[in-house]
């Protein structure tokens, strides 16, 4: 499982960080996310997927 954000729609609303801190990192600068890694490792998919569902922007994408 691959994640990816949309650097257009995220709004830099922390959510996914919340949901998947190991995954994803938000920037000191904007505030807006990036996954750390493409690959997921298999035990944060499910936080993955929370993310993704709870990104209000629907900025993450997993592939
Ligand atoms: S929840 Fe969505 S909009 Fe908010 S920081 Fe994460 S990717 Fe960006």
């Amino acid at each position: 499982m691959k994640v990816r954000v949309d650097p257009e729609r995220c709004q830099g609303h922390t959510l996914c960080a919340m949901a998947a801190p190991d995954v994803f990192e938000l920037s000191e600068i904007d505030g807006h996310s990036t996954a750390v890694n493409e690959d997921v490792p298999a035990d944060q998919e499910d936080r993955v997927r929370e993310a993704a569902k709870s990104c209000p922007e629907q900025a993450i994408t997993i592939f």
